[in-house]
């Protein structure tokens, strides 16, 4: 589908890099609470107005836990040579990986 500068599309993708930037902020103040929530309302809008989220958006957040990840404070990224493909370890133990 073509993407017009203005869609809905666009502005949904924007909103949901606004809630996930907000989601690590809350995180990086100890309001996991808050956080969890900024994460949740992304993911909903993804899911309402179907735009699959983008990798480098799913990859700001953990599925299992709901948590935003940031590395070097709840998750580890590992490069797996072999596989070409880097692994996201949260702190809850979800591991979720990214081919590059
Ligand atoms: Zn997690």
């Amino acid at each position: 589908m073509a993407e017009r500068p203005g869609s809905l599309r666009e502005l949904i993708y924007e909103r949901i890099d606004i809630l996930l930037n907000l989601a690590a902020a809350a995180l990086r103040h100890g309001e996991e609470k808050y956080a969890k929530r900024y994460v949740y309302l992304a993911r909903r809008l993804s899911a309402r107005y179907n735009c699959r989220m983008r990798k480098e958006d799913r990859a700001r957040f953990c599925k299992s836990c709901g948590m935003p990840s940031i590395v070097g404070m709840n998750a580890k990224v590992r490069l797996r040579k072999r596989t070409r493909a880097a692994e996201y370890l949260c702190s809850c133990g979800a591991a979720r990986t990214f081919k590059y």
